[in-house]
């Protein structure tokens, strides 16, 4: 594309078989293209020989220029383009599309320079092989590929999702950006911001947040030390995969109304389970399912191997299939007493205990994902001409915008607030202090997300309820932001949480 011209050679490309325009200071030749541009020949010829630039962008996303490269004959003479293509791993320089730790010149007491590496490897990565797939299998709702999980298990990205801990002593991470033993719940909340920006909402559950949720069970409360390491082992090397099945249609927020029962055979050595479960994320392709049931006397945990008796099926919802949410029936499964994760009849202590990470992990997502919407209708509103101004030109649409950045600033502040406490508290108290504020900050998260999903979908209009386009990552944030509001803990439930933690706490003496 070494050929340059100037504008008067182009104008004179505006006949029935000769049509080229400017777009960005390029030079396009469409003429062999017009019967096939999706959005009609008659937009072509309406710019042929023209400078296009203001026409494209009020209609298109950048990177379809990407995909008509070869239509690309050259350049203006003595003029240079604008338009800024990001590479793997930039980070934008659109005003609040980055944490303000990472938007010069702001300053940040939480994070060091390890922080920074692991922000900067991470989206690298992310930029090259999560985003292209988790838009591949949102489209085909195929699950995960092999190869992305390996490459995941290589770099310690599976190994990182867990949060701090001895798992990752030891492990080199993301070519050593950061060391296991300096891994902190910053580098933590930085694993699960980068990740979601693949804008795929079903995929995004799809790539391993069974494990996210499922291994920490083991982790914590499997008994027999060998068993333990070698499951980690199998999971963390990508060969095995596992989620966890609590949820049943009879109960979901009441987690003490389970109906899958588990019973001793007469020689104590097993158990045989029975029953369903309900929206396990990734369970149709798991290998392990960290199985809440009822015991004799109480609710119990169980790790049950796919086997016998265990039967997936799909369950379609309003994201992909590609997150693999499964009902999953147990038929007479024999489950060996050693799978008891935790003690008999007290396992709500296994399935609290990892309350707090999971909820913590989501505002991570929730948060990150608002930003990005902030970011998408920043750029929009610039490039969208209504009423022959610029969208950004209405005061009504930049208190939309003004009303979006806040929430988007208040939410990730205090996600940091809590995030420096759980680096600082002694995880036996952060049951007591930190459950619920979690609670609250899921909750309102959640809340904001409803806010800024609604106005985004305003300001983008019809391509704000398109699934390919200009709008296509608000469609997607519109139909998906529900999921966070009800897995992990409803708003309803999270906000009472929060609310009767502050009356435990409440002093004894009248006010
Ligand atoms: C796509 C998807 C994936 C999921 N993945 C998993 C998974 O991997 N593993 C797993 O175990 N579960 C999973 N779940 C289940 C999820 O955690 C539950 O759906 C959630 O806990 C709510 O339970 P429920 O749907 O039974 O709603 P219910 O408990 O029936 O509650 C319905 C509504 O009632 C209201 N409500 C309930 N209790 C109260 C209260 N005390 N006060 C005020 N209002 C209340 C809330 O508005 C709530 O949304 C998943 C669900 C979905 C949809």
């Amino acid at each position: 594309m070494t050929q340059t011209f100037s504008r008067d050679d182009v104008a004179k490309h505006n006949t029935e078989d000769s049509l080229w325009f400017v777009i960005d200071a390029k030079v396009y030749d469409v003429s062999e293209f017009v019967d096939a541009h999706p959005g009609g020949e008659a937009v072509l010829r309406q710019v042929a020989g023209t400078d296009a630039t203001v026409a494209f962008y009020n209609l298109h996303r950048h990177e379809v220029l990407t995909k008509y490269e070869d239509l690309c004959i050259g350049t203006l003479q003595g003029e240079k383009s604008q338009v800024i293509t990001p590479q793997p791993g930039d980070l934008s320089t659109v005003p609040y599309a980055e944490p303000l730790w990472l938007t010069p010149p702001f300053k940040n007491p939480y994070y060091n320079d390890s922080h920074r590496r692991l922000q900067k490897a991470m989206r690298v990565f992310t930029d090259k092989y999560i985003t292209p797939e988790a838009q591949a299998r949102e489209k085909d709702g195929q699950y995960i590929s092999q190869e992305l999980i390996d490459r995941m298990s290589k770099e310690g990205i599976l190994h990182m999702r867990m949060g701090p801990g001895k798992h990752l002593h030891g492990v080199e991470l993301l070519g050593d950006a950061v060391k296991g033993e300096e891994f902190d719940y910053f580098h933590d909340l930085i694993m699960g911001q980068e990740g979601v920006r693949a804008n795929a909402r079903g995929f995004q559950d799809g790539n391993m947040a069974g494990m996210v949720i499922g291994l920490s069970a083991v982790m914590n409360f499997m008994k027999d030390q060998k068993r333990k390491k070698a499951i980690m082992d199998e999971v963390f090397s990508g060969k095995k995969k596992i989620c966890l099945a609590i949820t049943e249609a009879f109960a979901g927020s009441d987690v003490a109304g389970l109906r899958t029962t588990a019973t001793k055979t007469a020689d104590g050595k097993h158990y045989i389970v029975n029953g369903t479960k309900k929206w396990i994320t990734n369970g149709v392709f798991s290998d392990y399912f960290v199985t809440g049931v009822k015991t004799d006397k109480g609710l119990s945990v169980l790790l049950i191997e796919r086997g016998e008796g265990v039967e997936t099926k799909p369950i379609k919802t309003s994201y992909s299939p590609a997150a693999g949410t499964t009902y999953i029936t147990y038929d007479n499964v024999k489950v060996p007493v050693e799978n008891l994760l935790g003690e008999e009849n007290r396992g709500i202590y296994v399935i609290l205990s990892n309350f707090n990470h999971e909820r913590w992990t989501m505002v991570c997502g929730t948060t990150r994902m608002m930003r990005t919407v902030v970011e998408e209708c920043l750029k929009w509103c610039h490039q969208r001409i209504v009423f022959g101004k610029r969208l950004i030109d209405q005061p009504v649409i930049r208190q939309k915008l003004a009303k979006m950045i806040a929430l988007t600033e208040s939410h990730q502040s205090w996600l940091e607030t809590i995030t420096y406490q759980m680096c600082n508290m002694a995880y036996k108290d952060q049951a007591t202090y930190l459950g619920g504020p979690i609670g609250l900050l899921k909750m309102s998260a959640t809340r904001a997300a409803h806010e800024v999903a609604d106005e985004s979908v305003q300001i983008f209009g019809g391509r704000g309820l398109t699934q390919s386009g200009m709008g296509s990552v608000i469609e997607m944030f519109h139909r998906t932001y529900k999921f966070d509001a009800i897995l992990g803990g409803a708003e309803e439930v999270l906000g009472d949480l929060g609310v009767r933690q502050a009356m435990r706490m409440m002093p004894k003496a009248m006010l």
